[in-house]
């Protein structure tokens, strides 16, 4: 059975980045969903004993299309907004700057922080429609920023990458509050990404 990842907040506790109402939609309402959906297609699949990451990884191996296009949207949209939740934590506790190997890897392929966060803002504003802005390493380490349409990630893209960052730019994430403003959303949304979470998935 999947679980949504726990919130490191209340609801309003991303104020005023993003705003309750936001919070209350995008976790509450549309991650509920996505998890519900994709429970239950994996219980039809048979795949009960598999990880998320191993259901996406091997959609080549469900015969059914329909059953196979369900557990890629509904399977991607569980695991992404566990990886977007996981990483939010209000801005007074989110850890600013990363440091250590991710900070070493990041100055050599971008130059500095901040370059990374341009780049991948750039790329996740230019996401045609719904989607999603990453960070990933590759199995040798280096980093690698990428964007992905509607709910695909590394895993159901077989892309050599494990996520590091990812930045959710479906316009239930930044709407209610930004309008069609995505690039401000984009930027303020730096303040409440906890970098000791990026450093953990780098480091593991
Ligand atoms: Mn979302």
């Amino acid at each position: 059975m999947f679980e949504q990842v726990k919130l490191a907040f209340a609801n309003d506790g991303l104020e005023p980045v993003i705003d309750v109402a936001t919070v209350e939609t995008h976790y509450g309402k549309h991650h509920v969903a996505y998890t519900k959906a994709f429970n239950d297609l994996v219980e039809k699949a048979g795949l009960q004993d598999k990880s998320a990451e191993e259901i996406l990884s091997n959609l080549d191996q469900v015969a059914d299309e329909t059953l196979k296009t369900g557990l890629r949207n509904q399977g991607g949209g569980y695991l992404n907004h566990n990886i977007y939740f996981e990483q939010l934590k209000p801005a007074s506790e989110a850890k600013k700057a990363p440091e250590g190997a991710l900070l070493a890897q990041i100055e050599k392929q971008f130059g500095s922080v901040d370059k990374l966060k341009e780049e991948l803002n750039a790329l996740a504003a230019s996401q045609f429609g719904s989607g999603w802005g990453w960070l990933g390493k590759k199995a040798d380490g280096t980093l690698v920023t990428y964007k992905t349409a509607n709910q695909d990630n590394c895993y159901s893209l077989k892309l050599d990458s494990v996520p590091i960052l990812t930045l959710d730019v479906w316009e239930h994430a930044y709407y209610l509050k930004y309008r069609n403003l995505r690039a401000d959303y984009l930027k303020a949304l730096w303040d409440l990404i906890d970098w000791s979470v990026a450093e953990a998935r780098y480091n593991g």
